[in-house]
């Protein structure tokens, strides 16, 4: 019987005693195996996410992005990014300092990560610069989620424990296009982010395939 995978076994007749030890001993296994799994579900989130965002860290985005593209081409369907870089946020942490700031930051990602699609993949690509990868998504739909996000983000200030801010973020937005790699295709979304930018900020640009 334990050939076949039991952990123990008891002979009739047995005793009550040892039985109701046994018992124990096999709760014991179950928690033991328990804990392991929630340590391993709990190692596997905080190697993936961004500890402060706790959306997908810098590596998981660009995991994603590689995985998503190779899609793309397979079904030959469409695949946007967007980079989404906050507006004068050294501001924010000159005037209120890091927590504040900090906080600010997370409560921006919430925003974000709920006004995108349910399959779209927001990630932390640097300090306070998010990477976003839409898939079946061409440009002209991806600057529509784009611009929820900006609105989404910039529309309501965000409150925190000692004040309420008005946060905006600028996003450049670029789909892919057949052969491109994946440098060319966050470069031309830098490109549109810089713009945005350069254009009054709190607003999205699309880089277009030239
Ligand atoms: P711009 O509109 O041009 O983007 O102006 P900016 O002030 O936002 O400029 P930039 O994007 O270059 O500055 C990023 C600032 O974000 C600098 C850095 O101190 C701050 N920052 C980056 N990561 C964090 C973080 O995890 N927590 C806090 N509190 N601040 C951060
Ligand atoms: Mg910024
Ligand atoms: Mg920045």
């Amino acid at each position: 019987g334990m050939q076949l995978g039991a952990d123990d076994y008891l002979s009739k007749p047995f005793k009550e005693l040892e039985l109701r030890a046994r018992i124990r001993v096999g709760e014991r296994i179950i928690r033991t195996h328990e804990a392991l799994v929630e340590a391993r579900e709990t190692l596997r989130f905080e190697a993936s996410h961004d500890p402060l965002l706790r959306i997908w860290n810098r590596r998981v985005i660009l995991d994603l992005l590689t995985i998503e593209l190779g899609r793309a081409k397979r079904l030959q369907s469409s695949l946007s990014v967007f980079f989404a870089d906050l507006d004068f946020f050294k501001h924010v942490n000159d005037s209120y300092g890091h927590l504040v700031g900090d906080e600010v930051l997370r409560r921006a990602a919430g925003r974000m990560s709920s006004a995108v699609r349910e399959y779209d993949h927001v990630g932390r690509y640097g300090g306070e610069e998010f990477l976003v990868v839409l898939p079946n998504c061409t440009a002209e739909a991806a600057r529509d989620v784009a611009e929820r996000v900006r609105q989404h983000i910039g529309d309501k200030p965000i409150v925190t424990t000692p004040t309420q801010l008005e946060i905006t973020v600028s996003i450049g937005v670029s789909q892919w296009h057949y052969g491109q790699e994946i440098s060319g295709l966050l470069h031309r979304a830098d490109v549109a982010m810089y713009r945005a930018k350069q254009n009054g900020r709190n607003r999205v640009e699309v880089e277009n395939a030239s």
